[in-house]
């Protein structure tokens, strides 16, 4: 096994001088040296080749002893330190203080065409675990493992997924947070990502006036991941925050476009490189229903349902902001980038609502047939997904007929609204200049024909917690084409069962994990 280690990061940044593992506030450092505890009996799930060939593993070690302890932090490779990052972060809208890396544990850095940051994921506490283990459990680390392929594979940006493994040890959860705790078995996921620098990571120095550390931390993100910038620039910070936006806008408008709703975009779940990140009790829209959550801690507000997602980016991005002005100390440049985000977003949000129907050049009419449609998808019950994959070929409502979840009640007033809505939409078709194949193409590279509905992870989860990995496999398969046909696999292509609507696990999740 022969890794490109990139140390970079311990020379450059401030290190927490403590060296034992017990629950305290750092401060003065951006990191904490912390080291993964010892597993039972690690045993490998699922590898993710790509990603470890990225890395730059070989064949010969993944199948090694070493491979296997290595990913659940029982080896440690030569010349690295693992570490916990310090955060801080706003949690449904207020500030909590420190927060950091309380179940992650960076192993190290490697340098590829790119450098690559290796992180476990339940692999032990770290000064950041508060009152908490620092460990998770299998069900949620295959959660996390197949949706970040699943979203990478959407083209959406996010953190990637090396390996899944179980620890051989149990984990004591209160899955619903009402008193009724169970041992599961605990698991450990690999990720790895260019940076998992969120927004918190600056937060927390600007809540303690520490201008020195935000520096550096400003200057080592403009080093490692926007080059063309300038370091000790305070209009090049500036010019940093309007790249963060950017990217957090992208990020949102691919969510939106697919229907995932992330369930916790507290600020320190925003990475500042707009990787979808932290994979927690997020879910996909079956239905088109976006006041949905999928987190029960969030019921009562649904600050983080689908419909508010894009205004929390913004909302976090203010609060980015005033950590930056700290050491800027000029607002408008800031401001700027901030009010650049509703346009940025309005503009790129039309261009994705229209390329879903099939519409290449939108005008400001176009946003009527827009709107209609979507609260038609209303009616009545209707999949989101399938709807839209549908609607490339589909002529009249009849066609889509598949996507509701109630099909005898597309009648009377309901159905009248359809086809006035189809004979709309075929007329505005008519003015396109594409043509119709070509038209169909693009709504399919748009509209995903298979996403990794909440109840299909909780059958594999179901299935896992039993020995039987066979589903991780067949799902982890399905979500690499998700734009294709892929007619051996049709029977994904289809609404959530009856069973999955109201379940814990589906419907409902909470953070526990
Ligand atoms: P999350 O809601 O998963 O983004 O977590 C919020 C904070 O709680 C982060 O600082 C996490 O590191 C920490 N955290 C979550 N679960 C655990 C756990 N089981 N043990 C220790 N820290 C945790
Ligand atoms: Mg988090």
């Amino acid at each position: 096994m022969k890794l490109n280690i990139d140390n970079t990061f311990f020379s450059e940044l401030s290190a927490d001088t403590i060296k034992e593992n017990f629950t305290r506030q750092v401060e003065n450092a951006c990191y904490s040296l912390a080291t993964p505890i010892q597993t039972k009996a690690p045993k490998l799930i699922h590898i993710n080749s790509e990603v470890a060939k990225q890395v730059g593993f070989t064949v010969e070690d993944l199948n090694s002893e070493k491979f296997n302890n290595l990913i659940t932090g029982n080896f440690i490779y030569p010349s690295t330190l693992p570490y916990a990052m310090c955060y801080g972060g706003h949690q449904f809208g207020n500030w909590a203080g420190q927060l950091g890396d309380g179940r992650a544990i960076n192993l190290f850095q490697v340098l590829t065409d790119r450098s690559l940051t290796l992180q476990l994921k339940g692999a032990g506490k770290t000064p950041y675990s508060r009152t908490a283990d620092g460990l998770a459990v299998l069900r949620s680390s295959i959660r996390e493992y197949l949706c970040a392929e699943a979203i990478h594979h959407l083209g959406i940006p996010t953190t990637r997924s090396l390996s899944l493994a179980l620890t051989g040890d149990q984990v004591m959860r209160d899955v619903l947070y009402n008193g009724n705790p169970a041992y599961e078995p605990g698991a450990i996921v690999c990720r790895v990502a260019e940076s998992f620098i969120r927004f918190g990571n600056f937060q927390i120095f600007a809540s303690r006036n520490d201008k020195k550390n935000l520096k550096a931390l400003l200057n080592y993100t403009i080093r490692h991941h926007f080059s063309h910038l300038e370091e000790n620039n305070k209009s090049h910070y500036a010019m940093l925050f309007q790249e963060i936006v950017n990217a957090t806008v992208n990020m949102i408008v691919h969510w939106q476009r697919v229907g995932f709703v992330h369930g916790v975009m507290n600020t320190d779940n925003m990475s500042i490189l707009g990787l979808t990140i932290d994979y927690g009790p997020y879910g996909w829209l079956d239905h088109y229903d976006t006041d949905w959550t999928p987190n029960t801690t969030d019921s009562q507000n649904r600050r983080y349902r689908y419909s508010q997602q894009p205004n929390i980016g913004l909302w976090n991005l203010y609060q980015l902001a005033n950590a930056i002005y700290l050491v800027t100390e000029d607002a408008p440049p800031l401001e700027e980038a901030l009010n650049s985000y509703k346009t940025q977003f309005e503009s790129q949000n039309l261009k994705m609502r229209s390329a879903k129907i099939g519409i290449d050049s939108p005008s400001e009419k176009d946003k009527i047939l827009l709107d209609d449609l979507e609260s038609h998808l209303k009616l009545i019950e209707t999949d989101m997904t399938i709807f839209f994959r549908l609607l490339a070929k589909a002529k009249k409502i009849e066609d889509c007929l598949d996507a509701f979840y109630h099909p005898n009640q597309l009648k009377g007033e309901v159905l009248a609204t359809w086809e006035m809505w189809f004979d709309q939409y075929q007329s505005r078709l008519a003015t396109e200049n594409q043509l119709e194949k070509d038209r169909i193409v693009n709504m399919n590279n748009t509209n995903p024909k298979y996403i990794l509905r909440n109840y299909m992870s909780q059958l594999a989860i179901e299935a896992a917690e039993n020995g039987d990995y066979d589903l991780i496999n067949e799902l982890y398969e399905l979500i690499q084409n998700p734009y294709d046909e892929q007619p051996e696999n049709e029977k994904w292509f289809a609404k959530r069962p009856e069973w999955a609507k109201n379940k814990v696990g589906c419907s409902m999740l909470s953070c526990s994990s």
